[in-house]
């Protein structure tokens, strides 16, 4: 089993490395479909972030708790789900 923080790394990685290919190609040939491919990376990137979960609680592990009433997410992963306690380098 990989664990969600070690998930979350790869997956981050990967999205890196895509979007810089795609940011290099985008600059070398301007073309305008890779200006919509680079939109689609970060909406996509930012779904698939958000899609690897704290296997007690559910809630997303880029979660990093409550400021007032409002959920904040941010684009890196706790060690600690920050909702219930949850290991998250555990598994
Ligand atoms: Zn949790």
């Amino acid at each position: 089993m990989t664990s969600p923080r070690k998930k979350f790394v790869y997956a981050a990685c990967t999205f890196i490395v895509v979007g810089l290919a795609i940011v290099v190609a985008l600059v070398e040939t301007q073309e305008t479909a890779l200006t919509i491919a680079f939109f689609a990376w970060i909406m996509g990137g930012a779904f698939l972030l958000t899609r690897i979960r704290c296997p007690n609680c559910d809630v997303p592990i880029v979660y990093q708790g409550k400021l007032g009433s409002i959920s904040i997410y941010a684009g890196f992963a706790r060690k600690k789900c920050q909702n219930c306690g949850e290991d998250l380098t555990e598994g």
